[in-house]
């Protein structure tokens, strides 16, 4: 999932994952579109086909909804011994529906085989997300492929969602309030319109950390600071110490 400031922040993102289709408001000016499309021009074949210019309402490059899981860089984080933050696939969205459930699991097998690593995975589709760590299906596929059985959900990972606006919030936390993560984050960026957060942050004392910010670019929307202070009044009465502020350019 690409917000743009969460990207500048983890220590190695780890682009297994490919590609996206646009799932609400939040993602009219995507990032990670436009860096894909950056990547195609300088000559990476592997993002041929991703994007495409959209003269729709907010004009500028989108993604097709094409996908691709990155076999070959699967390992990756085994190669690092030392602790780091992972971001997992921040140009895309693990939970998109064009990965399968297997290819999730291969995810996740490698999470569970680097404990020394923290593993940080931002969606706009907690739905699924949710429905994945509940059923049984996503821990018995990861159990499947490391041939043993593995407490759950992975305690090196952090769950956090994408929210824009209120219609989002909505639509959202409710699902992510069920997810039982040990750790869970918010990225609110862009801020929209002033969050109404409140009571979801009085009720779930794992949301421990928040991003808040504008987004970024020449045909940026512009964001309210009103907005940006309203939330993170919300933020600091629910004591949500860690908190990142971001204002890219
Ligand atoms: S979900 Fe994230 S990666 Fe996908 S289009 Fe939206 S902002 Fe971009």
């Amino acid at each position: 999932m690409a917000d743009r400031g969460f990207c500048q922040w983890a220590l190695l993102k780890w682009n297994v994952i490919l590609g996206c289709l646009a799932a609400s408001n939040g993602c009219t000016r995507c990032w990670a579109a436009l860096e894909s499309h950056r990547h195609q021009c300088s000559g990476s074949t592997i993002h041929n086909g991703l994007t495409k210019w959209s003269e729709k309402g907010n004009m500028g490059w989108t993604f097709t909804g094409k996908a691709v899981f990155r076999e070959d860089m699967l390992n990756r984080p085994k190669l690092h011994k030392s602790p780091l933050t992972i971001w997992i696939g921040p140009a895309s969205d693990l939970f998109y529906k064009e990965f399968t459930l297997d290819q999730i699991a291969q995810v996740y097998a490698v999470v569970a085989e680097c404990p020394q690593h923290d593993f940080f995975v931002l969606t706009k589709r907690v739905k699924r997300q949710l429905q994945l760590y509940t059923d049984g299906s996503l821990k018995t596929a990861v159990e499947e492929k490391l041939g043993r059985s593995i407490a759950w959900p992975l305690r090196n990972v952090r769950d956090g969602i994408s929210i824009e606006d209120n219609k989002m919030v909505k639509q959202r936390m409710e699902h992510f309030m069920e997810l039982p993560s040990h750790f869970k984050f918010l990225s609110a960026q862009p801020v929209l319109e002033e969050l109404e957060l409140g009571s979801y942050l009085a009720e779930d004392k794992r949301i421990k950390w928040a991003l808040i910010g504008n987004e970024a670019g020449p045909l940026a929307r512009k964001t309210d600071p009103r907005d940006i202070i309203g939330v993170k009044k919300q933020l600091d009465e629910a004591r949500i110490g860690n908190m990142t502020m971001c204002y890219p350019l």
